[in-house]
Parts: structure tokens; C-alpha cells; sequence
């Protein structure tokens, strides 16, 4: 495969945009470094890039995309969408329409807010939290990913009861103060916590199944501690269900789980592909946000008719029969296929599976928690990445991140994949 384009537009891109991407996860830091594809156009399951190399996708942007690049139902609505006004600074009907299907498929959101990312959506219920507790701190997971607002950018002390130091130069130390990490699926550290911090905790923030160091399933009776806990102590459980909500089956994590939080945040897949996030959880507890309650929240761009319509548009398509069914089918059978070529190439790897999204682990071990999959091979993850792409198959550059299936993944694209990994294992 031949990168030429792509490597130029890198000395382009380095010169007039900051580390030549606009979000840091986009550059192959992470795997070795080297000239980011640069994408041209992306049809369903595959994209093209700038040197018309077609690839099979399984980064789908980072998970926002579940039913392919430029799906005609949805493509067709942000068309008509355009030609009717993108912003107007007044409530739409579209709104509407889009809250009422989301809390169809998703009843704990009595009442819920749009916004415009998954970092402006957690950051808001982390506000409301406290302003319903009036409480200020927050527990959260090691290696659970929520945006970058300052409050969440922060790295673990050294144990379940020390607070929290920033994990980005220009989080204030007071900030990071108020925060408490604590390691996934670990319910005796998250007691620990609660029994020296309970009392001031506002919110624990949960991603209920992992999407940030891959694909990580809460043990049995986790989050039904999380919950019993915390409710003990007079906070709140917000689930950040930005990369769960819609990915496994209609409707979010939570009640796939059966257990339900106080507050939940979105983004990612309910746009359609256009920017988005959305909070929302009891009646009760939303009433705290302006310009009904004291916490205060607001966007220009929130709510806009282009994101509005593509989410009801990408809605319908979901909810028709057989979605999940069949990215579940397909996400077994690339488990399968790969954990065939790991026993026949004796490599040290393992498959994290939940139903269309999965991640693979250079290591022997079982991944449940951060530690674990810090500790998983990254120099072995890189080689494997590279050889991948050159193959047409692109992935996260990561070993932290998952592969995404879309409805437009076929069986066909499945087997050229084990193909390319057969090749790729080889090559290690
Ligand atoms: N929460 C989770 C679980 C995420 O994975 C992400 C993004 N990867 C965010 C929040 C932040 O979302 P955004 O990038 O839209 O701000």
C-alpha cells in the first residue's frame, strides 16, 4: 500500500493545526508514531483515503458510527435538514421528537438536556449531582474515560481512600482534590472510598460495561453495590454511557443490565455521526437544572436541527428487526475466528467480547481492570496495528480501544479480516 499523500499532508497538517490532528487519540503516538491515514470518504462498512486505499473500518470514529459511514436514511435527513436551516436559536419540534423516542428506549430518563459532546454531558450531570447533594466530591474508575473537563482528568492517589492528582498539566490541584479513583470492578477499594469519603460524595461516575481500556464487563453484583453503596451514603450513581448507550441493543446499558443509575450521560452513537450529548435521569433530580432549578447549563449549538434529525433518523434505523441480532452474530464470529488464530499461532492474546464491539489483548491474562490492561503487550499491539493497515484493515491505534462493528459489515468482510490477521500473527 502506498502512503505517499497521507505522509505529505502530515508535514502539511503539522504545520498549521497543533500535532497535525485535532484530537491527540488520532495520531499513532501510541503505536510508534508515523503519518496518520488521512481519510478522503467512508461508504458503509469501508473507507478510502487520500491515497485511495480502501480499508475495512472497525474504528467507526471511535464508536459513533454503528450503521455504517454515509447511511442513505440518515445521510438523507442531515440533506433535508440543511436545506431547512441548521441553527436557530429556538426550540424545534425536532427536539421533541427525539427526546420522546430516547426515553421510549430508555425510561430512567424522565426528563433529559441535549448538549453537543460526551464531555459537556458528564461535566453537566457531575454539576447537577452537586448541586442536588450539595456536595462537592466524586468517585470515579481507574482508566474510565470521561471527556476533558478539568474534574475528570485526574489521575488516582496512591489508594482507595487518597484523593485524586491532575492527569493534564492546567488542572488545579484544588480540583483534582475533589476527586476520588478507585479501581474497576473492585468493590471492596470503592467501600474503602466511600467509607472515608461517603459523606462528602456528591456522584460516582460509572461507565457500566468499560469502553476505555477496552471492552471490560462489570463482574457480577458490581454495579449493584456501586449503587447500594452510594445510595447508602446520600450520593448519587451517574452512568456515562456515551460509547454503551444504543451499542449493544435499543436502548442503553442500563437496562440491559438491570441496574439504573440516578443520572446518565450520552454522545457518540445517538447523533448519527453529528455532534451530540445528551444527560438527563429522574424528574426530581433534573428539576435542579436552569431555568427551572440553581445549577446552570446552556449551549448555542444545543439541541440543533442537523443533530436532532440525524439522531431521529439513525433511531429508525436501529429499531428495526435484526440490528443487534446480527451485529451480535458478526461479533462472534470474529471472536471466534481470532481466538482460532491465536491457539494456532500460540500468541499470548485474549478477546474481550460484548455483543459488536470487542477488544484484542496482547496478554495471556484475564482483562478486568485497568492495571490489567496497562499491563498488556503495547509493543506487540503496535506491530499488529501496523501490519493490519497495510493490509486495508484499520483500527483504533490503541491497545486501549475496541473494534466497532456496523450494520453494514458483512461475513465477507469478517473472513478478509482473519485473513489479515492470520498474515499479521505470522508476521509477529
Ligand atoms: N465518556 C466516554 C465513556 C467516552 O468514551 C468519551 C469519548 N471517548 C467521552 C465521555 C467524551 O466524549 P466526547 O469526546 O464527545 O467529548
Amino acid at each position: 500500500m502506498d502512503f505517499t499523500k497521507s505522509e505529505y499532508l502530515k508535514t502539511l497538517s503539522d504545520e498549521y493545526i497543533l500535532g497535525g490532528v485535532n484530537s491527540p487519540s488520532r495520531s499513532y503516538k501510541a503505536v510508534g508514531g508515523g503519518a496518520p491515514v488521512v481519510m478522503k470518504k467512508g461508504k458503509g462498512a469501508y473507507f478510502y483515503d487520500v491515497d485511495d486505499n480502501k480499508y475495512i473500518d472497525y474504528l467507526q470514529a471511535y464508536g459513533p458510527i454503528i450503521t455504517g459511514h454515509a447511511h442513505p436514511h440518515i445521510t438523507k435527513a442531515i440533506q433535508t435538514a440543511a436545506e431547512d436551516g441548521v441553527l436557530f436559536g429556538t426550540p424545534t419540534e425536532f427536539e421533541i421528537t427525539f427526546a420522546k423516542k430516547l426515553r421510549e428506549a430508555i425510561p430512567s430518563l424522565e426528563k433529559l438536556r441535549f448538549v453537543n459532546s460526551g464531555t459537556e454531558a458528564v461535566m453537566t450531570t457531575i454539576r447537577v449531582a452537586r448541586s442536588y447533594t450539595k456536595r462537592d466530591k466524586i468517585i470515579k474508575f481507574a482508566g474510565c474515560y470521561h471527556g476533558h473537563s478539568d474534574l475528570v482528568l485526574v489521575a488516582a492517589g496512591s489508594g482507595p481512600s487518597q484523593l485524586g492528582t491532575p492527569d493534564s498539566a492546567g488542572v488545579p490541584k484544588s480540583v483534582a482534590q475533589e476527586v476520588i479513583t478507585v479501581p474497576f470492578n473492585d468493590v471492596d477499594s470503592f467501600k474503602e472510598a466511600m467509607d472515608h469519603w461517603g459523606d462528602q460524595v456528591a456522584g460516582v461516575l460509572v461507565e457500566p460495561i468499560v469502553g476505555n481500556f477496552g471492552m471490560v464487563q462489570p463482574k457480577e453484583g458490581f454495579l449493584e453495590a456501586v449503587n447500594e453503596i452510594t445510595h447508602a451514603h446520600g450520593g448519587l450513581v451517574i452512568y456515562d454511557e456515551v460509547i454503551t448507550a444504543f451499542r449493544f441493543h435499543y436502548g442503553a446499558a442500563q437496562d440491559l443490565l438491570g441496574v439504573y443509575p440516578d443520572l446518565t450521560a450520552f454522545g457518540k452513537i445517538i447523533g448519527g455521526g453529528l455532534p451530540i450529548g445528551a444527560y438527563g435521569g429522574s424528574q426530581e433530580i433534573m428539576e435542579h437544572v436552569a431555568p427551572l432549578g440553581p445549577a446552570y447549563q446552556a449551549g448555542t449549538m444545543s439541541g440543533n436541527p442537523l443533530s436532532m434529525r440525524a439522531g431521529i433518523a439513525l433511531l429508525e434505523v436501529l429499531e428495526q428487526p435484526g440490528v443487534y441480532e446480527q451485529l451480535d452474530k458478526l461479533g462472534k464470529q470474529l471472536e471466534d475466528g481470532l481466538n482460532a488464530l491465536i491457539e494456532k499461532h500460540q500468541i499470548k492474546a485474549t478477546v474481550n467480547r460484548i455483543k459488536g464491539a470487542l477488544t484484542l489483548y496482547f496478554t495471556d491474562e484475564k482483562v478486568e481492570n485497568y492495571i490489567q490492561a496497562e499491563n498488556t503487550d503495547g509493543e506487540q499491539f503496535a506491530k499488529f496495528f501496523k501490519a493490519m493497515l497495510k493490509q486495508g484493515i484499520n483500527l483504533a491505534p490503541s491497545k486501549y480501544e475496541a473494534w466497532f462493528l456496523t450494520t453494514e459489515h458483512t461475513e465477507e468482510d469478517i473472513k478478509q479480516t482473519l485473513i489479515a490477521v492470520d498474515n499479521a500473527f505470522t508476521e509477529l
